[in-house]
């Protein structure tokens, strides 16, 4: 096997050796640590939310909405909680003041992520007034091993001085969600007090429950304290600030030169666990048999190194690669985890790392799925339970506009109910106007499409037998049910929707939201009714009988759906040419090198064009790719059978002439474009301009290239993204029905690849360098169950077999 284990492999940290408060906000986003149940900010323990600091835990599935009277309405805002702050502690010297940095002198600040371990550090010493040098060093972790349990450990050492040290430790339930500026005319206050107290001789708890969805959270936390390595028990005082503060106080003899440890261990259940008839005594009996910090660290650290194994994809040459595809993989874990099987929750947009869209479920999983997908594609089917559990609040939302079948909403949060706000602030006029976002009924397409992929890769029939057919088949009949036929033209429409580009949300001048025949919706939507069509052959009769009953689907819709693949409409030149809606070439076209010289990012030049007393309605502007996502999703045999099936050409040069037309009339002011356009640019073969994409996509987070979204939270689509593009475009890999195929590209610099993938319970170990590829496959069961039987795979577009166990070494 090529072996390139080189420097770049060796890259698993993220550091940060100066304090910066600008800067700050984004870091504790990038230094988020979590394990899919919960995810805590990389906030410094000492301070409560300040200008620079802001302190978030979430619990994913953890909700709360509330109503808020503003621009002359109320509205109900379904929030991602904030839940009580665990790693409050702080500590000061004899009588002096609490450790507040704006009144020491930082001597040295050094914040280090560690991926592989998944541990985040920082070390810090300051002085204070007296001269007094203190070094604090602390560690934290989030448990990959327990979903429960958290652990920080803070280790004092008095430089130069000896005296007392009082010490702060407690979880702070006075929490309110303030973590987005846009967002903070709306109410912010999710919690109320319910219970607190304290338990054995070094614990207290503290549990708060949501206002309006009544969720119980408590969180628990011992106190362990040590003199080097020997523990000690000074006299715990515990104090209390109402009921939302639980603090426990005590006093260290210190001498100088010594080391002192506090470790605070804290356990984390809500009333939504499964199998949880009182969380609160839980919380306590889980850090009540927790022996230390170092107890908790090592099973941690094993369930890290055994994820790496599986998720880790190497890349020798290119260190920053190495090291940002190593970060979006740790987050994406940290989002979603094998523990979401046992927990109703989608993936938040944002992950569980900030407030931004308040942890809503949208669509961006399209994105973030493969990277799942490809490895533990149970984490994949974990999430789209949720939404199978939501399905009959599908229906009742596509009952409620008088359509049938389910109708996804665009935000998702606890019930399936829609959650898009009705009227969103502009923050460049400050003015508020009308939201027509929840118009974007392509998110229904992106819950089947999720479906289906997740089938194809993961081959789990019984998934798709018990869930995944009856929820295509309702969004099927959703799509049958919207499109309308016209007698005129004898094509069916789809009208008064949103596409992905959300700068276009209705036609100029019009009072009512929505346009019609938004090219990707439509042919999305033929595309999910083909689907439907063909699971009709590959469910058993009594499967199919069962749900065309449980369905209500008859005979004459499926009569509809043969018509409607023939006859939808999409809007397109002869030469190829689509049209992003009905009625887009009527549009102005916008002077973009104006814009961009009156403005240092025009990212959302929507915001821009509204504050001037214009609309991006009336010009031809993308936020997105919408008509290029169409190449994105289909490959090209899917889109010419589609289109010729329709009676519409596909001419040579087609996905060329849409590329160059819409990259130019588009601001990206999403991540998720960036995604969609570096692919593309590798279908094209023209490499530049992939390379400048992949590099985007991998900077956005970790330089929060839109200027201030990331602090907010992360990019779990363009996260998911950037590993497809390394899969897809650089190995070149293609999924099939039967195989997979392999067909890399390597920039000059690159010299190797090594990763590993799961396909149709099959692990397959790739290592690519230059002219090489080689392959070995392990079936994940039994191979006794399936002897020797070959697996096809295809490199470089020759096929060939490969036995289990055996290497394959392919040159070119
Ligand atoms: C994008 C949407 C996306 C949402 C959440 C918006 O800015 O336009 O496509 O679903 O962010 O990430």
């Amino acid at each position: 096997m090529a072996d390139f284990k080189g420097m770049t492999s060796k890259i698993w940290k993220l550091t940060y050796d100066r304090f910066d408060p600008e800067k700050e906000n984004l870091r504790e986003t990038l230094c988020t640590l979590g394990n899919g149940y919960l995810g805590t900010r990389g906030a410094v323990p000492e301070t409560a939310a300040t200008r620079v600091h802001y302190p978030g835990t979430y619990i994913a599935g953890v909700y709360n909405a509330m109503p808020t009277d503003i621009a002359g309405r109320t509205i109900i805002n379904e929030d991602f909680v904030n839940c009580p702050n665990w790693l409050m502690l702080n500590y000061r010297i004899d009588d002096g003041p609490w450790f507040n940095r704006l009144k020491v002198r930082i001597l040295s600040w050094k914040m280090e992520l560690n991926m592989l371990k998944g541990i985040l550090s920082r070390r810090l010493r300051w002085q204070d007034d007296q001269g007094r040098i203190t070094l604090v060093e602390n560690h934290r972790l989030v448990s990959m091993a327990d979903p429960h349990l958290c652990a920080l450990r803070c280790t004092i050492t008095p430089e130069n001085y000896s005296g007392r040290i009082t010490v702060r430790s407690g979880i702070d339930g006075l929490i309110l969600n303030r973590g987005v500026e846009r967002y903070k005319q709306l109410i912010s206050k999710h919690l109320e007090p319910s219970q607190h107290g304290s338990f054995g001789d070094d614990g207290v708890f503290l549990q708060m429950q949501t206002i309006q969805s009544k969720i119980q959270i408590t969180e628990a936390q011992r106190t362990l304290i040590y003199s080097g390595l020997q523990r000690i028990k000074p006299d715990i005082r515990v104090i209390l600030h109402g009921r939302e503060r639980i603090i426990q106080e005590f006093q260290i003899e210190v001498a100088q030169g010594q080391k002192y440890s506090v470790e605070k261990l804290v356990g984390i259940y809500t009333s939504r666990d499964h199998g949880v008839a009182d969380n609160c005594t839980l919380a306590q009996e889980k850090v009540a048999s927790v022996e230390s910090f170092e107890s908790r660290y090592k099973p941690h650290k094993a369930k890290w190194k055994a994820l790496w194994k599986r998720f880790d994809v190497e890349v020798e040459g290119d260190a920053f690669t190495q090291q940002i595809l190593r970060l979006h993989t740790f987050h994406l874990l940290q989002s979603a985890s094998t523990y979401n099987e046992d927990i109703d929750a989608g993936l938040p947009a944002r992950g569980l790392h900030g407030e931004a869209y308040r942890g809503h479920i949208f669509w961006d999983q399209l994105y973030s799925f493969p990277f799942y997908n490809l490895r533990a594609p149970e984490i994949t089917r974990a999430l789209l339970m949720y939404r199978y559990r939501r399905l009959n609040a599908a229906k009742e939302y596509a009952r409620q506009h008088g359509y049938r079948g389910a109708m996804y909403p665009w935000q998702s949060a606890s019930t399936g109910e829609e959650t898009t706000q009705v009227i969103h602030l502009n923050p460049m006029s400050g003015t508020w106007g009308p939201d027509y976002s929840s118009l974007q009924r392509h998110i229904s397409i992106a819950v089947a499409y999720n479906i289906w992929t997740y089938y194809l890769i993961s081959g789990d029939r019984a998934f798709m037998d018990r869930y995944g057919a009856e929820v295509m088949f309702e969004i099927a009949l959703f799509f049958s049910s919207i499109a309308e036929l016209n007698d005129q033209d004898g094509r069916y429409h789809i009208n008064g929707v949103m596409g992905p580009d959300e700068f276009h949300e209705k036609y100029p001048g019009a009072n009512k939201g929505g346009i019609n025949d938004n090219v990707y919706t439509n042919v999305m939507a033929v595309w999910v009714i083909e689907k439907a069509l063909g699971l009709l052959n590959i469910l058993t009769s009594e499967d199919l009988a069962a749900l065309m009953s449980k369905t209500g689907i008859t005979d004459a819709d499926i009569t509809l759906w043969r018509d409607i693949i023939k006859r939808m409409n999409v809007p397109m030149d002869k030469d190829g040419l689509m049209h992003q809606f009905e009625g887009y070439m009527d549009l102005k076209e916008l002077d973009w090198d104006d814009y961009r010289s009156r403005y240092d990012n025009i990212h959302r030049v929507d915001r821009i064009l509204k504050a001037e007393g214009l609309s991006p309605d009336s010009y031809k502007v993308a936020k997105q790719a919408d008509t290029l996502l169409l190449f994105y999703v289909l490959n090209k045999d899917e889109m010419k059978r589609i289109l010729t099936n329709l009676g519409y050409p596909y001419p040579k040069g087609m996905l060329r002439r849409n590329y160059d037309y819409y990259i130019q009339r588009t601001s990206h002011g999403s991540t998720l474009s960036l995604v969609v356009h570096a692919y593309l640019a590798h279908l094209l073969g023209d490499e530049e301009q992939f390379m400048k994409f992949f590099h985007l996509t991998l900077e956005s987070d970790v330089y929060d290239i839109q200027g201030g979204t990331t602090q907010e939270g992360i990019h779990v689509g363009v996260m998911g993204g950037s590993i497809n593009l390394l899969f897809q475009c650089l190995a070149g890999l293609q999924i099939l029905e039967d195989r997979i195929v392999l067909n890399p590209f390597f920039p000059a610099e690159w010299r190797g690849l090594h990763f590993h993938l799961r396909y149709k319970d099959i692990w397959f170990d790739i290592t690519i360098v230059k002219n090489e590829v080689c392959i070995l496959a392990e079936p994940l069961h039994e191979i006794s169950l399936q002897p020797s039987r070959p697996i096809p795979i295809g490199v470089k577009n020759k096929p060939y077999a490969l036995t289990p166990g055996k290497l394959l070494r392919v040159r070119f």
